[in-house]
């Protein structure tokens, strides 16, 4: 986002702001984030319309964690009338993803961070955000990157891949 002056837009993030904030939207949510299943996509859809709406995503955006299935993909493509340059997945080995979030349950206290909610999450993942991947694939929209590693070597990885796709 920074060496593209746009903004990201983490879906997650918007839900644990909401949570924390004890707002109508947060209420809603926990339940599902909580136990790591994904929130139903009329709420997902609309928080995301209405920050693709603001005036700092006029020029462009880094979606975060969404689309997540393909109900999600079509709402973003069709119905919001946009069109993505490119989707970047980020590729570890199922180990590596079960260290980080045991070292963040540590740190960070996430909520969703316990045993249960992280094998629901990667069930979720393979069940319903996998054909996502494989659409944007056919279409030629997919760029995949390592994220084994540090930090700013798969940021610099990610904007290379990126710059390539675009041309
Ligand atoms: P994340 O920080 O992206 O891992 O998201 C944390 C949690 O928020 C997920 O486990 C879901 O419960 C919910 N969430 C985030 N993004 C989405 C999405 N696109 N669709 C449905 N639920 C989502």
């Amino acid at each position: 986002a920074e060496h593209y002056g746009i903004p990201t837009i983490s879906t997650g993030d918007i839900f644990r702001a909401n949570i924390k904030n004890k707002t109508e939207l947060g209420k809603k949510v926990l339940e599902y984030t909580s136990q790591g299943f994904l929130v139903p996509d009329e709420l997902t859809n609309e928080i995301v319309r209405d920050r693709l709406a603001q005036d700092d995503a006029k020029n462009g955006w880094i979606l975060d964690g969404y689309p997540r299935n393909v109900a999600q993909l079509d709402e973003i493509l069709e119905g919001l009338g946009e069109q993505l340059d490119a989707v970047v997945a980020l590729t570890a080995p199922t180990n590596v993803l079960l260290e980080r979030m045991a070292k963040r349950a540590k740190e960070e206290g996430r909520a969703d961070d316990t045993p249960e909610a992280i094998q629901n999450r990667l069930n979720t993942y393979d069940k319903e955000t996998t054909p996502v991947l494989d659409i944007y694939q056919q279409r030629g929209k997919l760029v995949t990157v390592n994220g084994v590693g540090e930090i700013d070597a798969i940021s610099e990885e990610i904007v290379k891949a990126l710059d390539a796709k675009l041309g």
